[in-house]
């Protein structure tokens, strides 16, 4: 598309009205109208890269995100499960209003027609589409296997990368079930596939470097199965138990791999032009798999912060402070809200965004904390925080925590104060009756496909 024609679609932005029929300066595109990466890891563990202390295993690149830009020390996402996680940050609402609590079971035999992101959500493709920029999907989706699930009908103008929710690094990537794909169609990917991502990653910036462009990069890594690339074999001689090495040698290729992007940004001087989140979908899976959330209490699939608190960071030179933390909560629901914002686009009036344009906030602008109170749900567990305190409900036991003292969860206050757990409990039960009842159950493998039809779009 040719510039002037971009002007047009876009239909966005003072400098796009009043220059309409010129060429807009490089430089005032760049600076109204940055690019934006929103690059995800996968059961990562929260101690698991440099800046947040970690020692045996190096994460230089992801670590200069954080040296560049804002580090997040409250950063949460929605779910303690890859999908409903991704449920939430690709609509920038509770992903509860619309039914997606629990992840989709394993990879079906079949397609499931009735599991997937209801097709009346707005992405957030969907709305940088609507505003001009190019957009591509790659890596996992796991928002949904139909074919009228699939990115390219999401949003996104290209993707690479696999439906489902798991996918093996090395062989077997022809798998019938949830195969890697090139928009709807399969191909037989050869390479290692966290490398793979990022080879697909950095030749889309390669395609679309000289006009606006989103890129949401969704590595596997470091989810099982554990497979690491022979070229790290040695590299981790230091660790001694085996799943800590292999899983050191996965977070070091998907580490390489952001390496090589950042590199490409800076080849085609668009580094300070790009606004770039960095972020994990949910807490480590344990020791088991390698990874390790400490000083979070549990990890994936829990309400305690090891399973919600990641790794959480965001870089745009041009317009944020580098090298400072952010101290006041954040969710993933607040990307979409701000890439919104700085790309000019237009956010769906019909129906409630739950989260918020943060540019304010992490410019100083306002001082405020941009959000009072935030809740996680699953079935009938949940959780709720709101400024220092922490109540989760596990199992049917409540429990209440000061964070501020407490970050391992490991003093119940409930009994010790009454008056928080009842005040909690009451926005909880405020907000939990605006939500939606689950799609489909936490075991959708005993769903039975009703015979044509769908119950969600
Ligand atoms: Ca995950």
């Amino acid at each position: 598309m040719k510039r002037r024609d971009f002007l047009k679609t876009a239909g966005v932005g003072i400098a796009a009205i009043t220059l309409a029929g010129c060429e807009l300066p490089t430089f005032l595109r760049r600076q109204t109208r940055p690019n934006i990466i929103v690059i995800i890891s996968d059961d990562m563990g929260y101690a698991d890269i440099g800046c947040h202390g970690c020692k045996d295993i190096q994460t230089p690149n992801i670590d200069s995100i954080a040296h560049k830009g804002i580090r997040f020390t409250n950063g949460y996402v929605t779910a303690s499960k890859c999908s409903p996680s991704r449920a939430g940050l690709m609509t920038g609402r509770y992903q509860q209003r619309f039914g997606y609590e629990f992840n989709p079971g394993p990879p079906p035999k079949g397609i499931r027609e009735n599991i997937g992101l209801p097709i009346t959500e707005v992405t957030i493709a969907d709305v940088l589409a609507s505003a001009g920029y190019t957009t591509g999907a790659v890596g996992k989706w796991h928002l949904g296997t139909s074919p009228r699930f699939n990115p390219i009908k999401r949003g996104f103008a290209e993707f690479f990368g696999f439906p489902h929710g798991g996918h093996p690094y090395i062989g077997r990537h022809w798998m019938e079930s949830n195969p890697v794909m090139r928009g709807n169609v399969p191909v037989n990917e050869k390479e290692y596939l966290t490398d793979a991502f990022s080879r697909e990653a950095i030749a889309f910036i390669e395609r679309h470097h000289d006009k606006p462009f989103f890129l949401w990069l969704a590595y596997n890594a470091p989810h099982k199965p554990m497979q690491t690339p022979q070229r790290y074999r040695y590299s981790f001689e230091h660790i001694t138990k085996p799943v800590r090495r292999t899983y050191a040698g996965m977070l070091a290729a998907m580490d390489d791999g952001i390496g090589n992007l950042l590199e490409k940004l800076r080849t085609y001087g668009i580094e300070d032009d790009t606004l770039l989140f960095f972020l994990n979908d949910n807490g480590g899976s344990g020791k088991g798999y390698g990874s390790r959330n400490s000083p979070l209490k549990a990890g994936k699939g829990s309400f305690f912060e090891g399973g919600i608190r990641v790794p959480f960071i965001v870089k745009w030179p041009r317009r944020l402070p580098a090298g400072v933390t952010y101290e006041h909560p954040v969710i993933s629901l607040d990307i979409l809200p701000t890439v919104a914002a700085v790309a000019g686009a237009k956010l769906p009036k019909d129906r409630r965004i739950d989260g918020v344009n943060l540019i304010p906030y992490l410019t100083g602008r306002t001082k405020k904390t941009p959000h009072e109170i935030l809740f996680w749900r699953k079935g009938d567990d949940y959780a709720v925080r709101q400024a220092n305190w922490k109540l989760v409900s596990t199992a049917g036991k409540t429990e209440l925590f000061d964070l501020a003292a407490d970050i391992g969860e490991n003093r119940n206050l409930a009994a010790e104060r009454p008056d928080v757990l009842k005040k909690l409990t009451k926005a909880y039960e405020k907000w939990n009756a605006q939500m939606k009842e689950p799609l489909w159950p936490p075991n959708p493998r005993i769903i039975t496909e009703p015979k044509g039809g769908t119950n969600i779009s």
